[in-house]
C-alpha cells in the first residue's frame, strides 16, 4: 500500500475549491451539482455487529442521491482492463471535519487504512493497493443525526446517521462524495467516505464502489471491510435473519451462496465445488456447503461457518477470497513494468520486466521461446539471449506473469489473471561463442581459457589442431573481435 494525500478546501454551497494543493499534480474535474431525483431510490447495504460481531442489517431502500444522468459505476471494475497506474486505488473522503481537525482526518483515515489489511486476501495483496486521503473541509464539526435524530449539522457531503429511520445507516450523498474524490485522487476504484462521530455505523453503496464508516470506532474499520466484500467482490451476506425464513429465489449471483448441497455442487461442477473440503491457513475453513444465508435460515447455502461476511472480525471464506483476488486483477496486471509488446532486442541485449510483488509467494515468471517454457529461465526478471538459449538470429520471446497461489482454484480465474508479452530477442551466431549460449561475453573468454589450458577441443581453434599456441589464441581474439555474424 502506498499513501497519498491530496487537500481539497471546499465551501459546503457547492463544490468551490477555495485551495487545492495536492502531493502531485492533479486538475480538479468538473463536478455536476448535486440535484437528487426525487423519484429513485437507491439501494445499500448496512450490517453491524452485535457485541460479539455477530451482523444484522440487510438492504435498505433510500432516497437516490445521485445526480441523474450520472453513471453509477466507478472506472474500475467495469471490465475494461488492467488500469493504467495499475493499483486499486482506495480513496478515503472525510465528512464533518472543519478545517482545524484535518488532523483528526488524517489520524482516522489512516487508522482505518492501516487495519484495513488485517484478513487475507488483503495480507497477501497489500502491495497491489494505493490509498489516496482527500481532505474536504466542512463548515461544521460532526454529521447529521449524531447521536439523535433531528441534529443538523452543515457539513460537505451530508452524512447522516438514522438514514431512513435506520439508526446505524450512515449515509452519504453520493454525488457529493464523488466529486471530492475524483477531484482530488489521481485515480478513483473504491471510495471510503467516513464521518467525523465515534458512533457505530456505516452503509455500503455497492452499485457506485463507495461505502461509509464512522472515523473514530474501534469497529469502523471491520464494517468497512466487510463493505468492501460487498462492493468489491460482489459478495452476499451470509447471515440468516432478516428475510424469510425459506430462501425461495434463484440461485444467486454472488460468489458465496448457492441453492446447491454440496453433494448437487460437486456433480454438476458448479459455484465452489473446486474448495469443497478446502482448509487453508488464513480463512474461514472448512469449505462446505453450511444452510442458511442470504438472510434466510433455510433453503441456500454458504461456503463456511462463519465468515466475514456473517460476522465481523472474521476471516473471509475460500470462494469469497478468490472472487476479491479477481477482482483486484481486473485492476491490477501481474506485470507491473515491461518493455512495449513487440520490441525488439539486438545481441547482447538484456530484457527486464517488473512483476507485481505480493506478500508472500511470488508471482511465476516463465519465459517461453517457439511456445516452450525455457526452465533454466523460470523466475527471471532480466534475461539475455543465452539465458533463453536461442539459437541464432531474430527469435520471438514471450514472458509470462502467473499468480500461483493455491487461494485461485478455477481454471477459468487463473487464465484470466495471467499477462504476458512477446519481444524480438536476436541470438548470437558467433564463432568465439565457446559456450554457445549465442552470447559473446566474458564467459566465452572464460570458456576458452579453461579450454586451452585444460588442452581441450574448446581452446583449439586453429591448426596444428591438437597443438595448443599462439595460433589459437589469436584465433580466438580475432573471432570475439568479430562479434556476431
Ligand atoms: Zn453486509
Amino acid at each position: 500500500m502506498t499513501k497519498t494525500t491530496i487537500l481539497f478546501l471546499a465551501g459546503v454551497a457547492g463544490l468551490s475549491v477555495s485551495a487545492f494543493a495536492a502531493a502531485r499534480s492533479v486538475e480538479p474535474r468538473a463536478t455536476p451539482e448535486p440535484a437528487p431525483h426525487k423519484n429513485r431510490m437507491a439501494v445499500v447495504h448496512g450490517c453491524w455487529g452485535d457485541a460479539q460481531g455477530h451482523l444484522s442489517g440487510g438492504m435498505f431502500e433510500i432516497p437516490e442521491t445521485l445526480t441523474p444522468g450520472e453513471p453509477t459505476g466507478l472506472d474500475g471494475f467495469t471490465g475494461r482492463g488492467f488500469d493504467s497506474d495499475n493499483r486499486v486505488d482506495l480513496v478515503i473522503v472525510g465528512d464533518g471535519y472543519t478545517a482545524s481537525e484535518m488532523g483528526q482526518f488524517q489520524l482516522d483515515a489512516m487508522s482505518i487504512a492501516d487495519d484495513f489489511f488485517r484478513y487475507e486476501p488483503f495480507i497477501r495483496y497489500e502491495p497491489y493497493f494505493r490509498v489516496t486521503t482527500v481532505e474536504v473541509v466542512s463548515n461544521q464539526s460532526g454529521v447529521d443525526n449524531d447521536p439523535n435524530p433531528g441534529i443538523s449539522r452543515d457539513t460537505a457531503m451530508d452524512m447522516q446517521y438514522w438514514c431512513g429511520g435506520t439508526e446505524r445507516l450512515l449515509c452519504v450523498n453520493v454525488s457529493k462524495a464523488r466529486g471530492f474524490a475524483f477531484a482530488g485522487a489521481p485515480d478513483v476504484d473504491q471510495i471510503l467516505a467516513i464521518a467525523n462521530s465515534s458512533k457505530y455505523g456505516g452503509a455500503g453503496y455497492s452499485s457506485n464502489d463507495l461505502g461509509t464508516a464512522a472515523g473514530q470506532n474501534a469497529s469502523a474499520v471491520e464494517i468497512a471491510i466487510h463493505e468492501m466484500g460487498h462492493s468489491l467482490g460482489d459478495l452476499a451476506d451470509e447471515y440468516t435473519y432478516g428475510g424469510p425464513t425459506n430462501y425461495s429465489g434463484g440461485e444467486p449471483n454472488a460468489a458465496n451462496l448457492s441453492l446447491l448441497t454440496a453433494s448437487q455442487m460437486a456433480s454438476q461442477e458448479s459455484k465452489w465445488h473446486e474448495w469443497l473440503g478446502a482448509s487453508i491457513a488464513g480463512f474461514d475453513n472448512p469449505v462446505s456447503t453450511f444452510e442458511g444465508g442470504g438472510y434466510s435460515a433455510n433453503g441456500i447455502y454458504r461456503p463456511s461457518n462463519n465468515s466475514m461476511m456473517r460476522s465481523l472480525s472474521r476471516r473471509f471464506n475460500l470462494p469469497s477470497a478468490e472472487k476479491l483476488i479477481r477482482e483486484f486483477y481486473r485492476e491490477v496486471s501481474p506485470i507491473d513494468a515491461a518493455p512495449a509488446n513487440n520490441l525488439a532486442f539486438g545481441i547482447g541485449d538484456t530484457v527486464s520486466i517488473v512483476p507485481m510483488r505480493p506478500n508472500g509467494q511470488p508471482l511465476t515468471i516463465e519465459w517461453l521461446v517457439n511456445g516452450s517454457v525455457v526452465q533454466a529461465a523460470v523466475g527471471m526478471e532480466t534475461v539475455s539471449a543465452g539465458d533463453l538459449g536461442l539459437s541464432e538470429g531474430l527469435q520471438s520471446v514471450r514472458v509470462r506473469v502467473r499468480d500461483d497461489i493455491s487461494w485461485i482454484r478455477s481454471p477459468g480465474i487463473q487464465a484470466a489473471i495471467e499477462d504476458s508479452r512477446t519481444y524480438f530477442v536476436e541470438g548470437c551466431g558467433a564463432y568465439a561463442d565457446i559456450n554457445r549460449d549465442h552470447v559473446l561475453d566474458l564467459s566465452d573468454i572464460t570458456a576458452f581459457v579453461d579450454g586451452f589450458i585444460s588442452g581441450q577441443p574448446t581452446g583449439d581453434l586453429a591448426a596444428p589442431f591438437g597443438v595448443f599456441d599462439l595460433a589459437d589464441i589469436a584465433a580466438f581474439v580475432g573471432a570475439f573481435s568479430a562479434g556476431c555474424i
